[in-house]
């Protein structure tokens, strides 16, 4: 069941300085989240999908406070944790992990299995080794590996083993939220399920919340209870997994589905789909008006001057998109990227 909020954002900004000259001054700011607005609900997977550079990581770094955000507010459980100092911030990193994209660097390659999965009992319970071996070997099971695997070298496992590592690595101090940050994106596309079932069996044992951060819509959709698109620093379109997938209203969104494959070839020969064109444009310098404007099959003057702000569809808050013209959309382009 989801509950109340656990996290939230509150109108997040990340502006990272572009230095140069000879004086190595700042000269432009990347906007990597521009005023974003996002509420993760206790229990749920929030799946926040988008190409690569359209801040979905900052933003999921910046929630988790590894990153500062230039402005806004973020809020854990109710509390405000915006630029709390680290002594306080301490336990909320305990109960704030995170499992990182690249399994192979984000291991220690020197350090054995017991001290990379102890470490963080060691800096947050200060247990005795004997409590520390129980706690990892038990850790270890969890997630599918031996108990005798703690005394190997992060160089005798495969990436998909890798990432159980990190995933025990995470879930050791007992913590209620994860931010998966691409948990797949390198492993084996034979791997991929695997961990994938391992998070949903994790997320329903302990009863956490996860935001998973993927470029894959297919993993997003099958992982997800709520989904968040983001366009170069911008969200587009949020709704429940069920109505997103059913009733895609922005032009990007479309896009996106339209890149899932159907196994069966004939309806998807049959099937329409929406192609965009090119690269997302800079976020140094993003377009005016609507950001998709460059890209959108569907943009008219007005896309280029004004920007289009979040719109609630249904008047209950559960499904928003920003997009002038997603009525006329939905009337006019009755097809649906993964049906014929
Ligand atoms: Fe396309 Fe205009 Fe909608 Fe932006 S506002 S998604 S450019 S139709």
């Amino acid at each position: 069941m989801m509950g109340k909020e656990l996290l939230v954002g509150e109108d997040i900004v990340k502006l990272f300085p572009v230095r140069g000259g000879i004086l190595n001054r700042v000269i432009a700011h990347v906007r990597a989240v521009d005023h974003v607005d996002i509420a993760i609900r206790k229990g749920e997977t929030f799946g926040l999908v988008g190409e690569s550079g359209s801040g979905k990581s900052t933003l999921g770094r910046v929630l988790i406070r590894l990153i500062e955000p230039t402005s806004g507010r973020i809020y854990y459980d109710g509390r405000d944790i915006t630029g709390i100092p680290k002594s306080r911030m301490k336990e909320y990193r305990r109960l704030m992990q995170i499992v990182p994209q690249d399994p192979y660097s984000s291991l220690h390659p020197k350090k054995r299995i017991l001290d990379i999965i102890g470490e963080p009992l060691e800096i947050h319970y200060k247990l005795p080794r004997s409590e520390i071996k129980e706690r990892v070997a038990e850790m270890l099971s969890k997630v599918g590996l031996q108990p005798d695997h703690m005394y190997r070298y992060p160089h005798q496992f495969s990436g998909g083993q890798r990432q159980r590592i990190m995933i025990a690595r995470a879930l050791v101090t007992e913590p209620e939220f994860l931010l998966l940050d691409e948990p797949t994106s390198a492993l084996d596309v034979s791997v991929q399920a695997r961990i994938l079932n391992l998070l949903q069996e994790l997320k329903r044992e302990y009863g956490l919340t996860y935001l998973l951060i993927s470029h894959n819509i297919a993993v997003v959709d099958y992982m997800s209870d709520v989904i968040g698109v983001m366009y170069l620093g911008k969200l587009v379109e949020v709704a429940s997994r069920d109505e997103l997938i059913d009733r895609p209203l922005h032009p990007y969104t479309r896009a996106l589905l339209s890149a899932i494959p159907i196994p069966d070839p004939k309806t998807a020969r049959a099937r329409r789909k929406l192609r965009i064109k090119g690269e997302p444009p800079s976020a140094l310098n993003p377009p005016r008006g609507c950001r998709f404007h460059t890209r959108c099959p569907f943009a008219t003057e007005r896309c280029m001057r004004e920007e289009p702000k979040l719109e609630d569809v249904n008047g209950d808050g559960r499904h928003l998109v920003a997009c002038h013209y997603w009525r006329d959309i939905e009337e006019e382009e009755k097809w649906h990227p993964l049906k014929t």
